[in-house]
């Protein structure tokens, strides 16, 4: 899906935005016959939606994006069309604490999240590291991790460093 990413990223980076959109629909369109999949309107925008947002959507903002270009879309919809290009592995989705799924577009190297609870900044991880957890499981608990898209929660270092400086400003 790699060629889809450089469509959007070429998109952003012409100074026409509108003038690139076509190069990018034709690469959503060929992807999804090449998976055999029927090149609907409705699949192309949600592919495009994600692609022009170089990270993740939930529905409601897919939805907003879809519905400026395709005005009679829906919701019900967009998460059909979400589940459909979700089981073609062309849309990965995770759960980064927005009070609803996140999609994005499946790229060349899997990644997960590190998502922190005071700032909301979210920061991609290696699979590296859960690489060695998955085989892990697999070994001594016999479980297959299908998990591909993994956020965990915390603090981050900024807001860690922060709360270790007031509270060493309470203290003096
Ligand atoms: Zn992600
Ligand atoms: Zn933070």
């Amino acid at each position: 899906l790699n060629h889809l990413n450089q469509a959007a990223r070429m998109t952003q980076h012409t100074s026409a935005p509108t003038s690139r959109a076509p190069d990018l629909h034709r690469a959503i369109t060929d992807r999804l016959r090449s998976l055999g999949l029927r090149a609907t309107p409705q699949r192309v925008l949600v592919l495009a939606a994600l692609g022009d947002a170089h990270g993740h959507l939930r529905a409601d903002e897919i939805m907003r994006w879809v519905a400026e270009r395709y005005p009679t879309v829906n919701l019900a919809t967009i998460y059909r069309t979400l589940d459909t290009l979700l089981a073609a592995g062309l849309v990965t989705q995770t759960d980064l604490g927005a009070g609803a799924a996140s999609f994005e577009l499946t790229g060349e190297t899997r990644h997960h999240h590190l998502v922190c609870e005071r700032c909301g900044a979210v920061t991609e991880m290696d699979d590296a590291l859960v690489a060695s957890l998955r085989e892990r499981l697999l070994c001594d608990a016999g479980f297959r991790v299908s998990t591909t898209h993994l956020a965990l929660f915390g603090i981050c270092r900024a807001c860690q460093e922060r709360e270790h400086g007031l509270l060493g400003a309470a203290q003096e």
